[in-house]
């Protein structure tokens, strides 16, 4: 049986079922026999051992982790919960049901607030069952232990799982609900974890059952067959032997060059991405370090991080977007009014221009952070739907000390007038995962029309193909930084489509190099002819597919 989600990485794993234990019973709704200090007692001892143990994992599992159990840290003694905790308890309820309603409501806020905040709601279930199993004397809700190597089956896994995963136990994940943007998909790619999320029928698999995790094909496969088994452990062995070889730069077959570079969050994630090959950064979301603040950062502290993450990529280039606000991403000092849709509003250089101060300071914090290290820093601008708006960013940059700035091609406006765009900047960096999102009009966080949110579509391939070819006329870089470059097969046809450099989770820059160096510019250009005359985004990829085939089996044939 195929079991159909959303896979994280190119990964594959063979291996039997393990259920992730079912939530705990809902606490009984029953009057206290305790009174409501002593119950409170209980209730704040209980969320401060969770706080604690969340952000003692969070120390020992460093990176990404660590940043998001120290927030769930900090969420479990956050003293709005608190006080909405003690509210229930005054009417006479138990400790545990006081918690379970007070973690209830903020879920049910933070699930209404829909995209990037729904995602957090799972992480206030999970402290919420944490502090109800600490004050029940239960143990935690948490990973099986059974002995053997296992792929893990879950609903959804909490953080602090994710993060305490022993990499050498858990061959592969998958998990019922969770989209791509989920903490869970972040996760694992960071660690480089096999997982499908999003995988609704993986319901009814049950321990014990053998499954193939086929991240690469959005695949779970149940009960194969000893043929498909033995395809998956020869892909296995296959990438093994591709970690294992040497990090050269990225290039094509006959040696042109393709930078392969790095999309980060903070600088935190600097040495891992420099270990993998990031020959740069070609997108630092700088908007990631502000997701918590309620104030704009002064240009003192941005320029800490910025120097930070500029120090670590010595001699490399390291392309900066300024804040890229609003939609999925808010941030309280940027984007105030309600929106009907946000994703269509005042988010990306928008609001940094409504808020024009703050540009301001961004860019003269970036410009003084390039000043003081050696990393050559370009800047780019989110959201740009016309000329004017690129002649209005690059002008601030350059008038703010910022010597080499860009935009992002997010818009089909953008990509339909990409000549005249890119003559009025220095460079232009496709984010095809928002372009495809405005081509296809699929909002990117909505499951229901994630069947229309392919790259891979004609209509996306040939705006990119329209920026391709102005980059080539004027001789400006266009580089790609959306998810779309990290898919092995479709870098080869974004580089065919006129791509100077691909920017990527780390975690994918292993299998993109290995693809890149497998054709020519012309096998390239072939390739992406393929596709974009396709009817579809599925008779796109299938298309590059064969022509890939053909050039690999005829070169196979030769040697
Ligand atoms: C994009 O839209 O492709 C992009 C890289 O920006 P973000 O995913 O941060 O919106
Ligand atoms: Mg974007």
């Amino acid at each position: 049986m195929e079991i159909r989600g959303t896979g994280i990485g190119q990964g594959v794993a063979v291996g039997p079922v393990v259920r992730m234990a079912e939530a705990l019973p809902e606490p009984v709704d029953r009057p206290s026999h305790l009174d409501p200090e002593h119950e409170a007692e209980r209730a704040k001892a209980s969320l401060s051992v969770v706080a604690a143990e969340l952000a003692n994992r969070g120390a020992k599992a460093g990176g990404a982790a660590k940043d998001v159990l120290e927030a769930q840290a900090m969420m479990a003694e956050d003293p709005s919960l608190i006080d909405e905790v003690t509210k229930h308890l005054a009417t006479g309820k138990t400790a545990e049901r006081a918690v379970y309603e007070a973690f209830a409501t903020y879920r049910d806020l933070l699930a209404g607030m829909g995209g990037y905040m729904a995602e957090r709601a799972t992480d206030l279930d999970d402290i919420s069952q944490r502090v109800i199993a600490h004050l029940l004397k239960l143990p935690a809700p948490g990973v099986p232990n059974p002995g053997h190597p296992f792929v893990l089956v879950a609903r959804d896994l909490a953080p602090a799982d994710t993060a305490m995963l022993d990499l050498g136990q858990v061959l592969g994940l998958v998990t019922v609900e969770g989209g791509p943007t989920s903490h869970t998909a972040i996760l694992a790619r960071e660690k480089s974890i096999v997982a499908v999320v999003g995988a609704a029928d993986a319901a009814s698999l049950a321990d014990g059952d053998t499954v193939i995790v086929d991240a690469a094909d959005d695949l779970v496969i149940a009960s194969p067959t000893a043929e498909q088994v033995a395809e998956a452990n020869a892909r296995i062995a296959e990438r093994a032997a591709l970690e294992a070889a040497p990090v050269t730069p990225g290039a094509l077959a006959d040696g042109t060059a393709v930078p392969l570079l790095a999309n980060l969050g903070s600088a935190s994630g600097a040495a891992e991405a420099l270990k993998l090959g990031a020959e740069g950064v070609g997108l630092f979301r700088t908007e990631f370090l502000f997701l918590d603040a309620d104030t704009a950062p002064s240009v003192r502290e941005q320029q800490e991080h910025y120097t930070r993450l500029l120090t670590a990529f010595a001699g490399k280039k390291v392309v900066a977007r300024v804040l890229d606000a609003g939609a999925d991403k808010p941030l309280s000092f940027l984007n105030s009014a309600h929106e009907e849709n946000p994703a269509l509003g005042l988010r990306g250089i928008r609001a940094l221009r409504h808020s024009e101060i703050i540009l301001r300071e961004q860019l003269t914090a970036l410009a003084e952070a390039d000043a003081a290290t050696d990393a050559e820093l370009w800047v780019m601008a989110p959201m740009i739907a016309t000329v004017e708006e690129t002649r209005y960013f690059t002008a601030l940059a350059k008038e703010l000390g910022i010597r080499v700035a860009g935009v992002m091609v997010e818009t089909p406006s953008a990509a339909l007038v990409a000549d005249r765009v890119l003559a009025a900047c220095d460079f232009a960096s496709i984010g095809t995962n928002d372009l495809t999102q405005y081509t296809m009009a699929a909002d990117r966080l909505l499951g229901t029309v994630a069947n229309l949110q392919s790259p891979w579509h004609p209509a996306v391939l040939r705006l990119i193909a329209d920026v391709g070819a102005a980059g080539a006329e004027l001789g400006k870089p266009v580089g790609i930084c959306g998810e779309a470059a990290a898919d092995p097969l479709l870098a080869v046809v974004l580089v065919g489509l006129g791509a100077t450099s691909l920017s990527m989770s780390p975690s994918a820059l292993a299998d993109v190099r290995a693809s890149l160096a497998r054709y020519s510019p012309d096998d390239a250009k072939a390739l992406a002819r393929a596709a974009l005359a396709a009817e579809g985004a599925a008779e796109a990829k299938e298309a590059a597919q064969a022509v890939a085939t053909e050039i690999t089996t005829a070169r196979t044939a030769a040697s």
